[in-house]
């Protein structure tokens, strides 16, 4: 099967792997599409390192074409989106219901072999089967809108609320969208011009003047944008952090203290609950987060694929 590597920082090649085995518990997944985002990029520019050749990519969906003998809940033909982050569920985090903390969690492309391959094998527990309905474009995006529905469900956000959400990449469009389907008001604010104007196509409406938001997103991970971002908050509001930065933040508890504002860092999702709602969501049509996806590049194309992740705005993504 052709599988995609990367030998070097920015260095990928398409090669011949043998096929997966697909193991007691594990279904076989035949590839359809790959979703690209900043953690991919930081894996092919070096900036995450792994061990080269590494099998690249985390956002997968295909369709299942075997099914472990051990497996009784998933069938051959069925089109799912792929978790992938495998928790451990045994550890006090997990036993929690708080499996984004697992400290046992592999990540899938991050520190195991990734998904940009025509075949792979998942433990069955961590696919989710969508209907046939579901078009494989808003399939593609089922990760990275449980990532953005899952702040939102820790955020406490509801029906009427003002959201400045900060950062109109690819996590900020989706944040928009999760929001304005739970009835909440969703502003951008963004310096790229075409990001803002897809924001903007999508409902969501540019900060210009305004202040006193119930809820802050920062998606950017850019410390000042953060800080300006907090300026913009009511007295009692919340600030989830998404984006991620190792660059000090300029605050001080008098920011917080007099206004009372509380912050909160989001990760990723916890399994089995946040998959399976945004996987319901999509089953409704509810949301059709596939209007994200703004560049789409066949196999052979993967080095330009990733490439673009830098400039294009809105979402990329690999079609197999
Ligand atoms: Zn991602
Ligand atoms: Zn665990």
């Amino acid at each position: 099967m052709r599988a995609v590597v990367l030998t070097e920082p920015e260095e990928l090649r398409l090669v011949d792997l043998p096929e997966p085995d697909c193991g007691p518990h594990e279904v076989l997944v035949r590839m359809r599409g790959l979703g690209l985002c900043g953690s991919d990029l930081a894996v092919y520019t070096g900036s995450r390192p792994v061990d080269a050749p590494w099998l690249m990519g985390h956002e997968g969906v295909g369709e299942i074409v075997a099914v472990g003998g051990a497996v009784e809940d998933r069938q051959v033909g069925q089109q799912v989106a792929i978790e992938p982050n495998y928790c451990c569920g045994r550890c006090p985090a997990c036993c929690a219901g708080f499996t984004s903390a697992c400290p046992n969690r592999v990540i899938v492309g991050m520190n195991h072999p990734g998904l940009l391959a025509e075949y792979v094998a998942v433990p069955a527990a961590f696919t989710w089967p969508a209907a046939a309905t579901v078009a494989i474009e808003d399939l593609v995006c089922t990760e990275a809108l449980t990532v953005a529905r899952s702040a939102i469900r820790r955020s406490g956000v509801g029906p009427g609320d003002r959201c400045l959400v900060v950062g109109a990449g690819s996590q900020g469009l989706l944040l928009c969208l999760a929001l304005q389907e739970l009835g909440a008001t969703a502003f951008v604010q963004e310096p790229h011009e075409g990001r803002v104007e897809l924001a903007r196509s999508f409902g969501a409406a540019p900060v210009a003047g305004d202040d006193g938001f119930d809820f802050l997103f920062e998606t950017s991970g850019v410390p000042q944008a953060l800080h300006d971002g907090l300026g913009r908050v009511a007295p009692g509001g919340t600030a989830l952090l998404v984006g991620i930065s190792t660059r000090p933040l300029e605050l001080t508890s008098a920011d917080l203290v007099y206004r009372q504002i509380t912050l909160r860092g989001s990760l990723i999702y916890d399994h089995p609950a946040d998959f399976d709602d945004t996987v319901a969501v999509l089953d409704r049509g509810a949301i059709t987060p596939g209007k994200v996806l703004q560049a789409r590049f066949d196999l052979t194309e993967a080095a330009e694929a990733f490439a673009s992740v830098r400039s294009v705005a809105g979402k990329s993504w690999i079609s197999f």
